[in-house]
């Protein structure tokens, strides 16, 4: 995961600013580290630090690196070293100086084939992470190959596989790309004549943007001094072979990721937890219980749709810790074991000789939810059962969200009986696939993998350092 952002300012703004408040608005999909480039027309500047944008970006920064463009990225390392060299934007520097930026949000996953050819042609690389390898490709093409920027990231579009939401900053121009399956977000705006691009539309609801739409599956938008250019190329010939002329959007966007007051992928992500919430209840007419509490905060739309259509009392039992961050984007078991501690909290008395449906969005490792039962029984519930607003996860992602080996996985490893057990749930049931997809509008456009292993795209070697 990760959060990426640009603004190209022609008002007057402050480009960096806006960029800030883009980043921070998304501050959930990413918060180990974070940078943001501005171009003033004569150079670029960058700053990155490790943390959260609010703490490393104050004004006395920013006043540092003036201009009308800027492009910014927030970390969520899936794999890679927790360290600032690994931190995007990437600046790209060449004889002229550091004249191009990128910051990318995804995972390629032909990284290690792609990386060797460039280093072939003499390209020299200072990390392993995805976001320079996309950057370094584009200005190889253009600077030794004499290609027009839009035709490097078009050739981009064809060799490299996986997922890519990215922005490209030059001196002069902002440009805006998308993989042709669109498994990450991005969405493009405008407020009077500048141009804002963010993962997120809660992030441009922020800057007040207007013509809110999605950055299209395989589109590259330009954005000059005086004019935008919007060149689609899905169904380019060159770029044709290697796609099953489907999106590919990821579904635990929907599900886990993407903040509620968000729309992605042509739905509103509250809605479609809503009524995954309700599919759940369908399951579950005969068990007498309570209340129905969530896992905070991403569960809370699944629980409210799931106590509506049962008519049963939905309640917030459990406070959490807003300041930690979440679980699962933590790097290493020790500190998801300590986060977990430290971020959930049962309401004293709340649960004493209550039967309680506890509902979460998944169950990835089966560590934040065994600890929360405990808590909850220990807190003096008679039952918990609990649902999930998902189907087991059963395959590691490598489009952006990764989870290192299937062995890591609960459902990989235990059936739905031993995981019950393990939990120490009085009952376990999981949202059906069918039902997920009977929750999105356009269910074909999706991507399950993690759910039943159907790749859309076929990986190759190690792969880089992805966002
Ligand atoms: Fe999303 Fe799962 Fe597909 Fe990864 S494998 S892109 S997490 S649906």
């Amino acid at each position: 995961m990760c959060g990426i952002a640009g603004y190209y300012s022609r008002e007057g703004s402050e480009a960096v600013l806006q960029v800030r408040q883009a980043l921070y608005s998304q501050q959930h999909r990413g918060q180990e580290s974070c940078g943001i480039a501005s171009s003033n027309g004569q150079n670029l500047r960058v700053q990155k630090a490790m943390g959260y944008v609010k703490e490393a970006f104050h004004e006395d920064i920013l006043e540092k690196m003036p201009g009308f463009a800027s492009i910014g990225h927030s970390r969520y390392p899936t794999r890679g070293t927790s360290e600032i060299s690994n931190t995007q934007p990437y600046i790209i520097e060449t004889l002229s100086g550091p004249i191009y930026a990128i910051a990318s949000n995804g995972d390629i996953v032909n990284y290690d084939e792609v990386a060797d050819e460039l280093r072939i042609k003499g390209v020299h690389f200072s990390s392993k992470n995805d976001g320079e390898l996309l950057g370094r490709f584009i200005v190889y093409y253009h600077e030794r190959e004499n290609m027009k920027i839009t035709d490097a990231i078009k050739l981009l579009m064809s060799r490299i596989k996986g997922a890519y939401s990215a922005v490209f900053l030059t001196r002069e121009n902002l440009y805006a790309f998308r993989d042709i399956y669109g498994f990450r977000p991005m969405m493009i705006g405008n407020y009077g004549r500048d141009i804002a691009i963010a993962s997120e539309s809660c992030a441009l609801d922020i800057l007040r943007v207007e013509n809110l739409r999605e950055v299209k599956p395989g589109e590259i938008i330009v954005v000059t001094p005086n004019n935008e250019f919007y060149l689609d190329y899905f169904n380019d010939p060159l770029i044709a072979d290697q796609q099953k002329r489907s999106y590919k959007h990821c579904v635990f966007e929907l599900v886990y990721f993407a903040r509620p007051d968000s729309a992605q992928f042509n739905e509103y992500v509250y809605d479609v937890r809503n009524k995954i919430g309700a599919k759940l209840a369908s399951y579950d007419d005969d068990i007498p219980v309570d209340v129905v509490i969530p896992v905070p905060d991403s569960a809370n739309f699944i629980a409210q749709g799931y106590a509506r259509e049962r008519g049963i009392p939905y309640e917030m039992g459990l406070i959490r810790n807003h300041y930690v961050g979440r679980t699962f984007i933590k790097p290493n078991q020790s500190a998801r074991d300590e986060s977990v501690r430290q971020k959930f909290n049962p309401l004293k008395d709340f649960f004493k000789g209550k039967r309680i449906v506890l509902i979460d969005d998944s169950i990835v490792r089966g560590t934040t939810i065994r600890k929360l039962v405990r808590m909850i029984k220990g807190a003096g519930a008679t039952e918990v059962h609990l649902r999930i607003g998902s189907p087991p996860v059963t395959y590691s992602c490598y489009y952006g969200i990764d989870t290192p080996t299937r062995g890591e996985l609960i459902a990989n490893r235990m059936t739905i009986p031993e995981i019950e057990e393990y939990l120490c749930a009085d009952s376990l049931k999981y949202l059906h696939e069918q039902d997920l997809r009977d929750c999105v509008k356009e269910s074909d456009n999706f991507c399950y993998a993690c759910f039943n292993g159907k790749y859309p795209i076929e990986r190759s070697g190690d792969g880089g350092t992805s966002c």
